[in-house]
């Protein structure tokens, strides 16, 4: 799980690009997608963050799988929203250590400095 996660951070730090489809004070709507890809097939991500933070996407992969897709990835580190994120992957972390005994706690704090400086 951490590894498909690992991929969707590294593909939504490198690969991804937006426009903004509507945007307001508590709401904003972008268009998520590769550069070389047409826009017919990006993802549309809504962020609302009027009271908690609510990221979605049009691919529903958190729905459906449990990790946050690229594209919510891609518009929660626009939007500088750090401090969820640090607690998302200290959760997948946790649900790893949980899962595999063996790989140490040590392990585990070096690979989330991964992109979240
Ligand atoms: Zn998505």
């Amino acid at each position: 799980m951490f590894d498909t996660f690992k991929k969707e951070w590294t593909e939504a730090i490198t690969n991804l690009t937006h426009e903004i489809i509507i945007k307001t004070t508590e709401e904003s709507t972008y268009g998520v997608g590769q550069l070389d890809v047409d826009k017919k097939y990006w993802c549309i991500v809504t962020f609302c963050s009027l009271n908690q933070v609510i990221v979605t996407c049009s691919c529903s992969m958190y729905e459906t799988n449990g990790i946050l897709c690229k594209h919510s990835l891609y518009v929660m580190k626009k939007k500088h929203v750090q401090e969820h994120l640090s607690h998302y992957i200290l959760l997948l972390l946790y649900d790893q250590a949980n899962r595999k005994k063996s790989m140490s706690f040590e392990n585990a704090s070096q690979s989330s400095c991964m992109g979240v400086s």
